[in-house]
This record gives C-alpha cells, sequence and structure tokens, in this order.
C-alpha cells in the first residue's frame, strides 16, 4: 500500500482530531524512519518525545516479545513482576516511594490531581484548588484540560470542573500571590513543551519548592515531555537541584508502548487508599516490561553522559545555524528538546523539511520544536541540520 492510498483510506473513517501530514510510516531503525512509499527520514520529533531510545530498539522490543510469549496481562487484583520491577526502578532512580501506574500522560496527571484533592480531604480538607502555569500542556481529559493553561483546548467543552487557578510562567510574585490556603497543588512542567520550549529562569523551580514546601502545598512535576532523559538527566527535574512531592511520567517511559504513571512520597501516596482509584489496564504486563527496560538502558553507566554530550553538539550545530539564518530570532532548550523561534509561522518550513526527509514540528505557532531520538548520531545531527538551514534559506 502507498502513502497515498493509507492517507485516504484513513481519512475516511477515523476522527479528524489531528492535522496530519500526508505520510504513513512502515518501518524504523534508531533516528530513522521509511514511508510506505520507501522514503528514508531522519528524525528530530520522535513520535512528539516518545520514542527517546530510537525506533523499535531490540532491547525492548526483546522484552515485549518475551514478556508477550507469557503473559499479556494481568488484573490489578493480582501481581505480575514486570510491574514489580518498574515501580523498583522509578523509586530508585528518582524521590519517590510509591507509584500508581496507567496508560497514558493525562491519566497520570489526573491521578496526580485526585491524589492531590484527596491528600487535601485527608489533612483538613481546607484545600482543593490546583495552581497551574498559562502556556502549559497537562492532557486532554475534562480535569487535566482544565489545569492547561490554554485556552484552544477548552473550547466547546464547557462546563468545565471548577477548583483550577492559572499563573503566568516562570514569574515568582505571580505565584506568591496565587498559593493560597485553599490551595493543594501547584502542577508544572520544568520546561514549557507544548507551550514553545520554554526555559524558566534558574531560579524558578527552586522559588516554586520554596513556595509549596512554605506553605504545606503539594509541588507537582509534569515530566511527561521532558523527563526520560530528554534534557539530559533521567528527569528534568535534577538539573534545578530539587524534588518534587509528586511527578507525572508518560510518552518515552516504555519507549512507544502506551504507559504513564503518577509517582509520589509515601506520606502523600498514602491518600490513596483501596478503592480510590484504579485502571484495569494501569501496570499492563507487556507496558511494564519494556518501561523496565527501557529504564535499564537508560540508567545504565555512562548513557546520560553520552546524550549530554551529543545533545551538546546538537546546540552548537543548532547555534550556527541561528547565526547564519537571518530568519532565526534565537534558539532555546536544554538537552534534546530545543526550539528554533522564528519571526514567521513555522507550519511551511516543517512541511518543506518533511519534503526533503526531515522530521520536525512546530507548536505555539512560530517555534521549530526538535526533538530527537536520544541515541541519535552527529553525522545524523550534521546530516538534519544542514538541511533544516538549506530550507531556512530558501
Ligand atoms: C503529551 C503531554 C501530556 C499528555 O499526554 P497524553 O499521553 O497525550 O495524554 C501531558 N503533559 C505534557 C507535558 C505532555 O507533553
Amino acid at each position: 500500500m502507498s502513502n497515498q492510498d493509507i492517507v485516504t483510506r484513513s481519512d475516511r473513517h477515523l476522527m479528524a482530531t489531528y492535522a496530519r501530514a500526508p505520510v504513513a510510516f512502515v518501518r524504523g531503525d534508531g533516528a530513522r524512519l521509511w514511508d510506505a512509499d520507501g522514503k528514508e527520514y531522519l528524525d528530530l520529533f520522535a513520535c512528539l518525545a516518545v520514542t527517546n531510545l530510537g525506533h523499535a530498539p531490540r532491547a525492548v522490543a526483546d522484552a515485549v516479545s518475551a514478556q508477550a510469549g507469557r503473559l499479556f496481562h494481568v488484573s490489578n487484583l493480582h501481581y505480575c513482576e514486570p510491574q514489580m520491577r518498574l515501580a523498583e526502578l522509578l523509586c530508585a532512580h528518582s524521590f519517590a516511594d510509591r507509584v500508581f501506574l496507567c496508560n497514558s500522560g493525562a491519566e497520570a496527571n489526573e491521578a496526580a490531581i485526585k491524589l492531590a484533592r484527596r491528600f487535601g480531604h485527608m489533612n483538613g480538607g481546607k484545600r482543593f484548588e490546583v495552581v497551574s502555569a498559562l502556556g502549559s500542556f497537562h492532557g486532554r481529559t475534562l480535569a487535566t484540560l482544565t489545569a492547561t493553561g490554554q485556552e484552544k483546548v477548552r473550547v466547546g467543552f464547557q462546563p468545565l470542573p471548577g477548583g483550577f487557578r492559572y499563573v503566568p510562567y516562570d514569574d515568582l510574585a505571580a505565584l506568591d500571590r496565587a498559593l493560597t490556603d485553599t490551595t493543594a497543588a501547584l502542577l508544572l512542567e520544568p520546561i514549557l513543551g507544548e507551550g514553545g520550549v520554554i526555559v524558566p529562569r534558574p531560579e524558578y523551580l527552586a522559588g516554586a519548592r520554596k513556595l509549596c514546601s512554605d506553605r504545606g502545598i503539594l509541588l507537582v512535576l509534569d515530566e511527561i515531555q521532558v523527563g526520560m532523559g530528554r534534557t539530559g538527566t533521567l528527569f528534568a527535574h535534577e538539573q534545578a537541584g530539587i524534588v518534587p512531592d509528586v511527578m507525572t511520567l508518560a510518552k518515552a517511559l516504555a519507549s512507544g508502548i502506551p504507559i504513564g504513571a503518577c509517582l509520589a512520597r509515601a506520606d502523600v501516596a498514602a491518600a490513596f487508599t483501596a478503592g480510590s482509584h484504579g485502571s484495569t489496564f494501569g501496570g499492563n504486563a507487556i507496558a511494564t516490561a519494556a518501561a523496565a527496560r527501557t529504564l535499564e538502558i537508560m540508567t545504565a553507566p555512562g548513557f546520560l553522559a553520552d546524550v549530554r554530550r551529543r545533545a551538546a553538539h546538537f546546540r552548537a550545530g543548532l547555534d550556527r545555524l541561528a547565526a547564519r539564518s537571518p530568519r532565526v530570532k534565537s534558539v532555546r532548550g536544554v538537552g534534546f528538546i530545543q526550539g528554533i523561534v522564528l519571526d514567521e509561522p513555522g507550519a511551511p518550513i516543517v512541511a518543506a523539511c518533511l519534503e526533503r526527509g526531515v522530521l520536525l514540528n512546530c507548536t505555539a505557532d512560530t517555534v521549530l520544536r526538535l526533538l530527537p531520538p536520544l541515541v541519535i548520531t552527529e553525522p545524523e545531527i550534521d546530516r538534519a541540520l544542514a538541511i533544516i538551514e538549506e530550507v531556512l534559506a530558501t
């Protein structure tokens, strides 16, 4: 089947919730992809920060097939070993003592919001509000789109759940005013991903941590996009020298098998008792086997140091590109999440790069967002950046 066949037949029956480019991928290897017409692409998108270990990584594929040969699924009324191993790994490599497993980012944030409310309910009952940032993105369920600080995701879905407030991002004075004795949690992305790759000033997360600690408010970090090695450390908040009370993960956690996780310190996690929350597929055996293997690879000695080294090469190349391209206003980001800020809509540039065999993305209208697989090689980086520079010169 050709790209065109797959596009035409898909568009006939799938709900039109996405603006898709007319390309169907059939195979991948590392940072390379092939479409149904046999054309090869260099990937600077990683399926939106999901395939951080590259496409179809052998070790994860082996873990998935080994588990699939034994058991696909075990109900949460019983136990299974891959779930145990993933929970142990997540807690060993983070601040957390306890994990709730689910199937997506929105579900992980939904769990965090419910956990914060229930924690408030069990500790005096006054705190229920969730404060989040303007420009943030937290998911598409009714609660998480309400937490999302972007009007466009809410159009037509009113009435929305109550108990949500917003603050400008990277503004500690505004946070100081917004966090009150009815606030249960502050929900923040360490870097705004969908919002345009906005990196806060170095003191912002530490300041937010202090305000939350002083006032008995939970700090919930949404690391769904920037966690799992994306910024060069396993979790982005490590670079701010702080720990949250709750953290959500999804996207790259299982290298492309659907999964979500809400992690918390023991005293906070205690607010979830038997029967208070759940998910049929949460902690699925195949998904947790894939996630456990992914974490073992990312935390192996030298893996993240090598990511940081190649990410520095990537950034240096981007800075040179920016210096030579008058249409580029600036470059911003950390590690392997970088944004090329333009003075014009980025969509035509994305389309022209796709035509030339380079996959990237545009967010917040004018920001080219680059999210390569963490395994991309230096020659692949150089080749992709040369093509972007050529496109920007035409
Ligand atoms: C993608 C994303 C989500 C939502 O994840 P889904 O798996 O699409 O529900 C939430 N928060 C952030 C920061 C994201 O990037």
